[in-house]
């Protein structure tokens, strides 16, 4: 619930996307005066100013009240708002409690059990997976909420709330969930990312730390227990914990290699071959979303669940087989970590192409899995550090525009060989964001 202390007062929110609109209803629906700005001003804002107006909020465009949200009662902060961000700053220092949007949502939502789901890499697909589960078991709506799918304040708007749900959290939104008790916490991965946004590597998984903040002994964990780091940041929690793995049969879930089956604590589960998706990473995606699920859930409802999941969008989506030659949208491969797993995926010689903004990290761990690969194309402003990281590894060829790039691409590839972008950077240099990238691959493939 909201504590009724800040609903004495004025509640701020800042940003407002999807998620600060979402917020702003719930506020509403629960009687709170509140203050909404965005430092943006497009149509499509001031159509949501209009329409939050209407609810009876105070709302400006184009800039912050900052002296306004420091006498706030309380400060509510979108998805893509740093914690570090001016407004948001101004307000800590003035003693203003903060949290995120998720954490709003997650108080109105008391009988709802969540699966939070957090990491580097593969957040996205498991929620998807997990909600997927939960539907197909009976228990959940089959979308995720969260960082990316439907704002829990949203969801917390409907009525009856779902019985469980499956919540996708990134490392900015745990920063400020103070409230968020986490019926199941997945940790999937932890690898450097973020540099230019984080001022450290320590900083950066101290925030996914911060799942763990509200342990309690009912707690139930899923952890990697492939990945050294997650393993250890999930080790001080109270509550029980249940391992994924790609290579320990000491797992509670872990993948039979030899008899190539999915097996959840001590039962075969699923055949590979039925998982509709590339790549071992996915394999431990689906381990873990299974885990997550109550200990009493329908296998065979797990299995239909499982076997009808398909690639998300731009997440090695197979496009199209032209020439021979599949072309793979990866596009939110938008770190090291990630394009690796693409690469550890690729069962055939591959056209690569890596580039776009660089947030620091080095490429160097790319190299071995680049042996058997056709090329690199490097593209956009990290071209450079991509050629210096990787030209001793492979032939890495520069590319111009993104026409100049499909073009290189598309004459560099042989039959029998994959054209992946997985750019292993984020978007922003030449495109809107990721997903502009990887629709501007899709339609390059699509007129060939
Ligand atoms: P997130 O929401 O954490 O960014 P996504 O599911 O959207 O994760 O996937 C982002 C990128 O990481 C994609 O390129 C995807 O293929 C890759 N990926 C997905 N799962 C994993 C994983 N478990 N380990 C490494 N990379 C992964």
């Amino acid at each position: 619930m909201i504590p009724a202390r800040w609903l004495g007062g004025e509640i701020g929110v800042v940003g407002l996307g999807r998620s600060g609109r979402a917020a702003c209803e719930l506020l509403r629906h629960h009687g709170a005066a509140v203050y909404a700005s965005d430092a943006a001003d497009t149509v499509r804002l001031a159509e949501t100013a209009a329409a939050l107006r209407a609810t009876g909020c105070a709302v400006e465009l184009g800039r912050h009240d900052v002296a306004r949200l420091a006498r706030a009662s309380a400060l509510v902060v979108s998805p893509g708002v740093p914690p570090g961000a001016p407004p948001v700053a101004a307000a800590r220092a003035a003693g203003v409690p903060v949290i995120s949007e998720l954490d709003l949502g997650a108080r109105c939502l008391a009988r709802t059990s969540l699966v939070v789901i957090t990491g580097t890499n593969g957040k996205t697909t498991t929620a998807a997976l997990a909600a997927q589960l939960l539907r197909a078991t009976g228990l959940g709506p089959a979308e995720a909420a969260g960082n990316i799918g439907k704002p829990l304040s949203a969801v917390a708007l409907e009525e009856p709330g779902p019985a469980w749900l499956s919540v996708e959290a990134s490392s900015f939104q745990l920063h400020d969930c103070p409230a968020l008790r986490p019926a199941v916490g997945v940790l999937t991965n932890l690898s450097p990312d973020h540099l230019d946004r984080y001022t450290s590597v320590e900083s950066y998984y101290a925030d996914k730390a911060m799942l763990y903040r509200d342990a309690t002994n009912e707690s139930r964990w899923v952890v990697n227990g492939d990945d050294e780091a997650a393993t250890a940041l999930a080790a001080p929690a109270a509550g029980t914990r249940e391992r994924f793995s790609l290579e320990r049969r000491a797992a509670e879930a872990y993948f039979d290699r030899v008899a190539g089956w999915l097996v959840l604590r001590g039962t075969p589960l699923l055949r590979r071959a039925d998982l509709a998706l590339l790549g071992d990473h996915n394999v431990a995606n689906a381990l873990a979303a299974s885990l997550a699920l109550p200990r009493d859930a329908d296998p065979d409802a797990v299995v239909a669940g499982l076997r009808g999941f398909r690639p998300l969008p731009h997440r090695l989506e197979p496009v199209r087989e032209v020439g021979g030659v599949l072309w793979i949208n990866d596009s939110k491969a938008t770190n090291v970590a990630s394009t690796l797993a693409a690469l550890k995926s690729m069962d055939r010689p591959a056209v690569v192409l890596l580039g776009g903004r660089h947030k620091g990290e080095s490429y160097v761990a790319l190299s071995p899995w680049l042996a058997r690969a056709r090329g690199v194309i490097a593209f956009g402003e990290a071209a450079p550090p991509i050629e210096r990281d990787l030209g001793a590894a492979a032939t890495v060829v520069r590319g111009g525009d993104f026409a100049d790039v499909i073009d290189r691409a598309r004459r560099m590839a042989q039959p029998g060989d994959a054209v992946l972008l997985s750019p292993a950077c984020s978007s922003f240099d030449m495109f809107e964001d990721y997903e502009d990238r990887g629709r501007r691959f899709r339609a390059a493939a699509e007129a060939l």
